[in-house]
């Protein structure tokens, strides 16, 4: 299968490229993101033929339902990782909180938040293709906390790729930190920057844009690639977990083969709703998905009203950092899907050109069959946390509770819903400690016990070691000094 682009072509490119070329290469014409040519068509029978299956099973069949050309051992070595999570035979639990309520847990591999789910298995696939090519690639990351770690994980003592990854000292939490900074292999350099994330993103796209810095990357036999989420590598990793989700709660007896739920996705940068998208494309009976956000509350907008107006709009920062996000860049492949090539670019420029684009009475019906949406604040959020846990005993974290409210104000309560959750307890303790006991200003160690104590949970072996572990990477620099420090590193 080959991917086409979002925006249409312009004259220096093909018309179409493969899987390993869309990798590599994630920016398509005009800015535009590529997507498959044509998704499969998966339908019922091959719901009815995995309901038994491994969640690998699973996973290998839909992957080769794409026909892509990545080597079917190297598909194999990619979801072997998944073997590393809590459980290897369920890398994803699906756990009843309350009467028609499910929740998906994305985080039970070794970072314990959602970007394992695509990040463990792309690693393989990214170097793979790199060595295939003998090409070098540089991994640029920049991150508010989840995606650094996973990305180290990912590529640590990888062949061919080396990683550079950009956080914000002190705009973290600790146990995200230290899962960076703990990070010891050759191939890993880990740099705290004097500024906030958007001074780390936007030193990551002035990089990514920049002759002169290739160039330099060049002299040392270094091509330059990115690991965000617009990639279609790791896009295709987030499809198999909303179906493995769907056969779950068949396989629960909680729903028949064949009835619709609501997925119910706690959102930023999109891909993990795109994932579910894209599912229920394929065949997954899906209701409608429910878009929760929080404060930065776009998206909410987007899907009730049409319009993704960025003017007069700044990020806030949250209890639920990883959803901090205005430009959420995978919407793009659903305007694609919905509208066509021509009305992407001109939505999309838009966009760029004016912080602004309006959608028409018909296009916002069209987006609305698909999706709903709803935002929490974090004090609401820290309500539901308190709720769930005391009258399900349901421990969930920021992130997550965000779709307690969209569950509340956007869907049928006789309809079932597959929530995801998308980080651990421990990712943000001294949020739910402060939403458990009204404690305030507690470090993650002390939080982390206090909730283990409230709780009666224990405090993850992977978690407890990082605060003994050797700090590897001590690098803290001004933000004018990036880029000579990742070519010191090269
Ligand atoms: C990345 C992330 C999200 C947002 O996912 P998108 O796919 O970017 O929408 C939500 N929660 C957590 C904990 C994350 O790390």
């Amino acid at each position: 299968m080959n991917f086409i682009q979002t925006r249409g072509v312009d004259e220096n490119r093909p018309q179409t490229v493969t899987f390993s070329q869309a990798i590599l290469s994630p920016i398509a014409s005009f800015g535009g993101l590529y997507v498959p040519q044509m998704l499969p068509e998966l339908g019922e029978e091959f719901l009815q033929k995995h309901l038994n299956s491994s969640y690998k099973e699973l996973a290998s069949d839909m992957l080769s339902c794409f026909e892509i050309d990545i080597d079917a051992k190297v598909i194999e070595e990619a979801l072997s990782l998944y073997d590393k999570f809590d459980d290897a035979s369920n890398p994803v639990p699906v756990v009843k909180v309350k009467e028609n309520l499910y929740i998906s847990e994305l985080y039970h591999g070794p970072t314990r938040a959602f970007k394992d789910m695509a990040l463990q298995p792309f690693g393989v696939v990214l170097s793979s293709i790199a060595q295939r090519l003998n090409e070098n690639y540089l991994i640029l990351a920049a991150t508010s906390g989840d995606t650094g770690p996973a990305a180290l994980e990912t590529f640590k003592n990888r062949a061919n790729v080396k990683v550079a990854c950009l956080y914000p000292d002190g705009g973290t939490s600790d146990v995200q930190r230290l899962q960076m900074v703990t990070e010891d292999a050759p191939n890993l350099k880990v740099i705290g920057i004097n500024g906030v994330f958007d001074d780390a993103q936007n030193a990551l796209k002035r990089l990514l844009a920049s002759q002169s810095f290739k160039e330099a990357l060049q002299k040392k036999d270094t091509k330059l690639s990115a690991a965000n989420s617009v990639n279609f590598g790791r896009i295709i990793f987030q499809i198999i977990y909303h179906i493995h989700s769907y056969l779950e709660l068949v396989r629960q007896n909680a729903i028949t083969m064949g009835e619709q739920v609501y997925l119910n996705v706690p959102s930023g940068n999109f891909g993990n709703a795109l994932g579910g998208y894209y599912a229920w494309k394929m065949g997954v009976p899906v209701e409608k998905i429910i878009i929760s956000s929080n404060e930065n509350n776009v998206l909410t907008r987007l899907i009730r009203n049409g319009k993704y107006d960025l003017r007069n709009c700044e990020v806030v920062g949250t209890t639920s950092p990883a959803m901090d996000i205005l430009k959420s860049s995978n919407v793009e492949r659903v305007l694609f899907d919905l509208f066509g090539e021509v009305r992407t670019k001109e939505l999309m420029q838009n966009l760029e050109e004016n912080n602004f684009y309006e959608l028409t009475a018909d296009e916002l019906a069209k987006l609305r069959e698909c999706f709903d949406a709803d935002y929490c604040s974090g004090e609401e959020g820290k309500k539901y946390i308190k709720e769930t846990f005391q009258k399900y005993h349901y421990l969930m974290d920021p992130h997550t509770a965000t779709c307690m409210k969209s569950y509340e104000t956007c869907s049928n309560p006789e309809i079932k819903t597959i929530a995801y959750s998308t980080a651990e307890w421990t990712k943000f303790s001294p949020v739910i400690a402060n939403a458990l006991t009204g404690e305030v200003d507690t470090k993650d160690i002390e939080a982390l016990e206090s909730i283990s104590k409230v709780a009666n949970l224990e405090i993850p072996q992977m978690i407890k070691e990082l605060f003994s572990k050797p700090i590897a990477q001590t690098t803290v620099i001004e933000k004018e000094n990036i880029e000579d420090e990742i070519l010191k590193f090269l």
